[in-house]
């Protein structure tokens, strides 16, 4: 009798998932992988529930023989109380988008900053990072701003539309990384023309919010530039600072480390990074 392969049971919960490539994309590199990998959609909206069931979904499926969970909006902050154990990565960014499920324990990760600042130390490297201006500071946001500090950029420079709400995550990551480390900007174009680099952590740029987050005039050569998003694979800032010589880069990088990081802690197996990136731009492309 063959051998069996080890099995794997994976369930990611949020709403409207109904477009989400998670399933092939971990399910495909589980397979060439030599395993029995399963990731089923938990879609909260779809069977009527809300995030007040996390504890019995959490507890439910341990008892059922998941592996694990991925997490996604509106799950990642609400979960947090229900996990017996924090990442200290997860802790400290106040927000959860993996929960394991061992020995009767249920351990949150995230994988979000991870992914970036995997993406940026390969995409972006050798960029000057002494000033980075990053607009927005939501959910992704602060785990972007995370990544940037412990990528040794020396300040990040946050422009947001409403500062007093993005006091608290200027705090947070001052008490980790250093007080003149990171701060909130009063006046963009002046800190775009000292900055070496700029980050869009906002939604516009996405089809459903179409437009540059800032002026194009403030872009120049001198200045790298990266977009949280991936679909459009080129929004209209990062055309703008393509045409005016600039480097860019997109958010299918972070995208993808924080999936093949997700796929680490769910099997202890290192995923193939080149065909599983692959196997992710043929899943977005054809999306499209
Ligand atoms: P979020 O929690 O809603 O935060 C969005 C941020 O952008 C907030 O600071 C928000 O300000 C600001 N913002 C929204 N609309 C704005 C506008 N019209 N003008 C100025 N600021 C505006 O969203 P998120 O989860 O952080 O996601 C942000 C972007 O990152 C999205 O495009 C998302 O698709 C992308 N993303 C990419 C990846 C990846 O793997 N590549 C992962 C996660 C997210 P307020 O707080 O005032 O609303």
């Amino acid at each position: 009798m063959s051998q069996a392969k080890p099995a794997i049971l994976i369930g990611l919960i949020g709403t409207n998932l109904q477009f989400s490539k998670a399933p092939q994309i971990h399910m495909q590199e589980g397979e060439l992988s030599g395993l029995r990998y399963i990731y089923r959609l938990i879609d909260l909206a779809a069977l009527g529930l809300s995030t007040d069931s996390l504890p019995s979904l959490l507890q439910a499926g341990g008892q059922l023989g998941f592996n694990g969970f991925a997490v996604t909006h509106p799950c990642k902050e609400a979960v947090l109380p229900y996990l017996s154990e924090l990442s200290s990565d997860a802790r400290l960014l106040g927000a959860v988008n993996t929960v394991l499920l061992k020995d009767g324990k249920s351990i949150g990760h995230n994988t979000d900053w991870f992914g970036f600042a995997d993406s940026f130390r390969r995409d972006m490297a050798g960029v000057k990072t002494d000033k980075v201006v990053q607009l927005g500071a939501g959910g992704a946001g602060k785990a972007v701003a995370h990544a940037l500090l412990s990528c040794g950029v020396r300040h990040v420079a946050l422009w947001v539309r409403n500062p007093e709400k993005a006091k608290p995550v200027t705090e947070s990551l001052a008490a980790v990384h250093g007080r003149d480390r990171i701060s909130i900007v009063g006046n963009l174009p002046e800190a775009v023309a000292s900055a070496d680099g700029l980050v869009n952590a906002t939604p516009i740029g996405m089809d459903a919010h179409p437009g540059c987050p800032l002026p194009e005039s403030m872009l120049r050569s001198g200045l790298w530039v990266a977009d949280l998003i991936y679909s459009p694979a080129e929004t209209e800032l990062l055309k703008a600072a393509r045409l005016k010589g600039a480097l860019t880069n997109n958010g299918m990088g972070m995208f993808f480390s924080q999936a093949a990081e997700q796929f680490r802690l769910f099997t202890g197996i290192a995923p193939d990074q080149r065909r599983m990136q692959e196997h992710m731009k043929q899943l977005v492309s054809a999306a499209r």
